[in-house]
């Protein structure tokens, strides 16, 4: 059994664009990619006068630190979405195989499924005590049933802001050893009390975890996001990649976000974002109209309103937009806001009536307290 097993058989063995980057020559003088001569006037340093390196060596170093891996463990790519995407068409035959996610949840598993042409199975979560969790053993049962070749689970969960305990992953990760990729979807594992699956990773070769550093990281825009997983299934996703992924400028930029400084300023970042999410959490629940808000292990809220369509357009008019989830599977009375600044956050409060209380912001430590993961550098990791 190798992990190669779960990915399309006509694909194994595919050796993908071989691109002017990827073979190993010398030379001085570089006439093999048909790049201009002279960088573009707008240019000034020319970095982007050539094709970058298919996955820069210095950036895939980085991350490899970050997330205490082995580079050959991971794919950079755009942003986690570009790695959906990747991992459905690898392991999904159009027609054929199916995708298995946990609703209501992020959008692009079933935007993957759809564009793969693959059968698209859902598992909707339940809502209870606890907040809204996925059935994990009605999970394995139906993917075994509908024999999916790739499980969501989405850890914290987007829009719900749930985490799943690893011990629980690694139960469904072995009882799909064989059958499924396991993809732990963790955008927002850094505002998390809860050990990230990566864990899990050296034990079950068919468990994959995705990060990014659209979130924490602030760097959206930029479209950096890996997928971590067996070292196999990450060259094959490589070869199933476009050719240069990743734009220049935003290699450099993501670089210099993970230098010893900027991740510091990151966690301090998060921090405030922690110590927010439980002013903005402790003033929704004492707020008139508000039905419930959920624990979040996320970097929002998601909020049960009496009203939600009042409330929608009350935060419209004060010039707050937020996501309406009304849409969504079970969520008909939902919103969904990201926690913001401190003054965004009173403003929130005060458009529910609310009452505020006086500090704003909390300390880092209080953030501490609530166990939120650390980033290399800064403290002990948990
Ligand atoms: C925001 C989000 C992503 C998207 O990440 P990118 O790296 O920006 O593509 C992935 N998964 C979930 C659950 C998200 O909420």
């Amino acid at each position: 059994m190798s992990v190669l097993d779960l990915v399309r058989e006509d694909l194994r063995d595919f050796a993908g664009y071989g691109s002017a980057r990827s073979t190993r020559l010398q030379g001085r003088d570089w006439l093999n990619a048909n790049e201009a001569p002279w960088p573009n006037a707008a240019d000034v340093d020319g970095a982007c006068r050539r094709y970058p390196e298919p996955q820069p060596q210095a950036l895939v170093d980085a991350l490899a630190a970050l997330y205490r891996v082995d580079g050959a463990q991971l794919l950079v790519g755009r942003g986690s979405d570009e790695a959906i995407d990747l991992l459905v068409r690898a392991t999904c035959r159009p027609g054929v195989d199916a995708v298995l996610a946990t609703p209501p949840v992020f959008g692009m598993y079933a935007v993957a499924a759809r564009l793969q042409g693959a059968a698209f199975v859902e598992v909707p979560l339940v809502d209870g005590a606890g907040g809204l969790m996925p059935d994990l053993v009605r999970v394995v049962d139906i993917a075994r049933e509908r024999r999916a070749r790739i499980v969501f689970l989405c850890s914290p969960a987007n829009p719900t802001g749930a985490a799943i305990e690893a011990e629980a992953i690694a139960r469904v990760a072995e009882a799909l050893r064989g059958q499924a990729l396991v993809v732990v979807d963790e955008a927002y594992a850094e505002f998390s009390s809860q050990a990230s699956a990566l864990c899990l990773l050296a034990a079950h070769e068919n468990l994959v975890v995705l990060r990014t550093l659209s979130k924490a990281h602030a760097l959206a825009g930029a479209r950096v996001g890996v997928a971590i997983g067996h070292p196999q299934l990450v060259a094959l996703l490589r070869r199933c990649q476009a050719p240069y992924p990743l734009p220049v400028p935003s290699v450099a930029l993501a670089c210099a976000a993970l230098s010893a400084g900027a991740l510091r300023e990151t966690q301090r970042r998060i921090d405030a974002v922690c110590s927010e999410r439980t002013r903005l959490f402790d003033g929704l629940l004492r707020a008139p109209g508000v039905r419930r808000v959920y624990a979040s292990d996320g970097n929002f809220l998601l909020v049960r309103c009496i009203d939600a369509e009042g409330a929608f357009a009350g935060l419209l008019a004060a010039g707050i937009v937020v996501r309406d989830q009304r849409g969504a599977a079970q969520l008909g009375d939902a919103l969904r806001i990201s926690i913001g600044t401190p003054e965004q956050n009173d403003r929130v409060l005060d458009v529910f009536g609310a009452p505020r209380d006086q500090q704003s912001v909390t300390s880092s430590a209080q953030c501490m307290e609530a166990g939120a993961q650390r980033l290399p550098g800064e403290g002990a990791s948990r």
